[in-house]
């Protein structure tokens, strides 16, 4: 059945840049009649105890879910068998060991190659420029010899990436260009280059196991921070490429990417940012207990995207994504304990 979900890594505690974003996902779901699941995404820099805080977290903002969460943890079997199934489709050499560290794929992409891309300002712009992903990875290590490959492969454990022009039947060194379609953003195209599947340490990546999961929960509405709308383009590739590999049909993801939670300087939201978890917010007062806190929290973040204060069944109804603001909202501390 198609679904919407929310994806929190269980790094620390979910302040309320992520509580704002978890509940835009909630209210999307809904409104468009979408079960709504929780995915863990822990398979790196997981915090013990996080995922029981912040699944109480999300419950005292009033979010539900409609299914028992999954653990990414507990699915790299899947991630294997989609590495597998592209090797099967598109040959071996579709998936390939690379030893590149971050600074050698800075270096390269820092070299001059055309413009950066950018996307359209809504669903009317027409033909947007491709984008190309900060940190996109030119091709270094896909045509190596196989002399090469043992001499680096002793220097530096493999990263897997994919051969995205192989698998687009491109020449090599041709990037596919893939789009996504944004309810806020309009069409969001981007330059696809070969995107890691598997981390030199072993675990899979976030690009690969992301859409796997997507693809395996029937997830197709995906609503997350903008800071993820430079990926989108990328996945819906990846996604697309493992549809055929496996002769499936691919859901037409619906994607909204909402502004994040910035800090009075416009920095990205962070724990430092004084009392930004539910938590820290009862310790200064507003009010004292966790599930009270909770309904203000919630009512607080309901305003700040133009959405009536009380349960968030009662947001449902009015919901519009293309009436979300596309700034980012500013954090101000006193908003939650006046
Ligand atoms: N786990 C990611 C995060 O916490 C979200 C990934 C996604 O929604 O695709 O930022």
């Amino acid at each position: 059945m198609p679904a919407g979900r929310y994806a929190p890594s269980p790094t620390g505690r979910l302040h309320v840049g992520n509580l704002r974003t978890g509940m835009l996902a909630w209210i999307a779901a809904r409104a468009s009649g979408r079960p709504f699941l929780l995915r863990v995404e822990d398979l790196d820099r997981v915090r013990s105890g996080a995922e029981e805080e912040q699944l109480a977290e999300l419950a005292a903002v009033g979010i539900t879910w409609d299914a028992e969460p999954v653990r990414q943890s507990e699915r790299t079997a899947l991630y294997a068998d989609a590495v597998a199934a592209l090797r099967a489709r598109f040959g071996e050499d579709a998936v390939y060991e690379c030893y590149c560290s971050r600074k050698d794929i800075a270096e390269a992409s820092s070299a001059p190659n055309g413009p950066a891309g950018q996307h359209d300002d809504g669903p009317s712009s027409a033909s947007p420029a491709p984008l190309r992903p900060p940190g996109f990875y030119p091709g270094t290590c896909r045509n190596l010899s196989a002399a090469e490959r043992v001499r680096r492969r002793a220097e530096r454990p493999a990263a897997l990436r994919v051969d995205a022009a192989r698998i687009e039947g491109l020449p090599s060194g041709q990037f596919p260009e893939a789009s996504a379609r944004d309810l806020l953003h309009g069409t969001v195209t981007g330059l696809v280059d070969d995107v890691v599947l598997r981390r030199n340490d072993g675990a899979y990546a976030y690009n690969l196991a992301v859409v796997v999961d997507d693809l395996e929960q029937g997830v197709d509405q995906v609503v997350r921070g903008d800071d993820l709308l430079d990926s989108a383009p990328r996945q819906r590739w990846l996604a697309e490429a493992l549809c055929v590999a496996r002769g499936d049909d691919c859901p037409d993801t619906e994607y909204l990417h909402v502004p994040l939670v910035v800090n009075a300087e416009g920095r990205r939201l962070a724990k430092r940012d004084g009392a930004v978890t539910l938590e820290d917010l009862a310790a200064v007062g507003a009010p004292a207990n966790l599930s009270a806190v909770g309904e203000r929290v919630r009512d607080v973040m309901l305003a700040s995207v133009g959405l009536p204060a009380g349960p968030l069944e009662d947001a449902v109804a009015v919901f519009d994504p293309r009436a979300l603001p596309r700034r980012a909202w500013v954090f101000d501390e006193t908003a939650f304990t006046a």
